[in-house]
């Protein structure tokens, strides 16, 4: 008899979730923002969607966490769609840097001054100041709807604690953002853009509305549970590559060996990864490891893209 690969899925993932929690202990809770240090280490839950609205979790899928970085995805798209290809690529870049996210090593070595790409902290920082609106406030708001729209989730919102806490710490931030303004790639102050940025950031969510915002990109921004078109092909496109090459940061070059998917991931443990075409899916696991990516969320993803053949390449 052949089993489905639904089937599969439900026969082993709860398994699998388990194995793989053991890898938590190698790896440490961030502490850099103070409020994420309270996340339990080996918390280990996985959300995944199919077209037909089908879904199957395991481990702790519904605990809450902040997007932190798998944020930046939806505010390139949003970049994008506010102003077009050209306009974004002439603040900042297409190509992976190899460091750290937070890295500020490299933001001098090019000419005219723009970050990388958009998934590091100095790009998406710059992404940020690009979002279309009267002031802070109403860039945010605009964040926050896009984002409600995409998770299907309109209650989604700010966690205050872990917002204020990254905004009191961001030394490094700050840094970046101020030499962002003097090179002139800062759509506007440095106080304005990091507002926007730590508010996205702290946009709280559990595994199930990664796994609905994945499923858009999946099909090629059309929100198969909807047949609503949200996101231009074109820029899903463009977003789900630099997944693949930037969006595990320092670690994606691994990441596309040993799973093949288009992910991103988030300080907080999060990641949100999709198999084109079929499902979305939403993990999270706060213990990171020394790339700042989910210890036992990247090895579950690894785990079922090796089991179930999903790598694109
Ligand atoms: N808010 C975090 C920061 O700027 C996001 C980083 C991340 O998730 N990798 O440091």
């Amino acid at each position: 008899m052949v089993v489905s690969e639904w089937d599969q899925l439900k026969l082993h993932l709860q398994e699998w979730v388990e194995e793989c929690r053991e890898s938590s202990a190698a790896g440490k809770v961030a502490e850099y923002i103070p409020e994420l240090s309270k996340a339990k280490p080996d918390l280990l839950g996985i959300h995944i969607l199919d077209a037909q609205g089908r879904s199957i979790s395991a481990g702790e899928a519904q605990d809450s966490f902040t997007m932190q970085s798998i944020s930046k995805v939806f505010t390139l798209i949003l970049a994008l769609m506010d102003h077009g290809e050209s306009a974004v690529f002439a603040k900042v870049g297409m190509e992976p840097t190899g460091d750290h996210f937070n890295s500020i090593m490299k933001l001098e070595l090019v000419q005219p001054a723009i970050p990388f790409n958009p998934l590091i902290n100095a790009g998406a920082i710059v992404v940020s100041s690009m979002i279309k609106g009267e002031n802070a406030e109403a860039k945010s708001a605009r964040i926050l709807s896009f984002f409600r729209e995409l998770a299907g989730n309109s209650n989604l919102e700010y966690d205050r604690e872990v917002y204020l806490s990254e905004s009191k710490t961001a030394h490094l931030n700050r840094s970046i953002a101020y030499f962002l303004l003097d090179k002139g790639v800062l759509g506007c102050g440095v106080e304005e853009v990091l507002d926007i940025y730590f508010r996205h950031c702290a946009i709280k969510v559990c595994c199930e509305d990664l796994a609905r915002m994945a499923l858009v990109l999946a099909f090629d921004g059309k929100d198969p549970l909807t047949g609503k078109t949200l996101i231009p092909r074109r820029y899903v496109q463009i977003a789900k590559t630099f997944m693949v090459t930037c969006g595990m940061y320092n670690g994606s070059g691994e990441f596309a060996i040993e799973a093949g998917l288009p992910a991103k991931s988030g300080v907080s443990g999060g990641i949100l990864t999709l198999v084109p075409g079929r499902y979305g899916i939403g993990v999270v696991g706060p213990a990171l490891n020394s790339k700042g990516n989910s210890i036992a969320g990247v090895q579950l993803i690894e785990r079922l893209s090796q089991a179930l053949d999903w790598s694109l390449f």
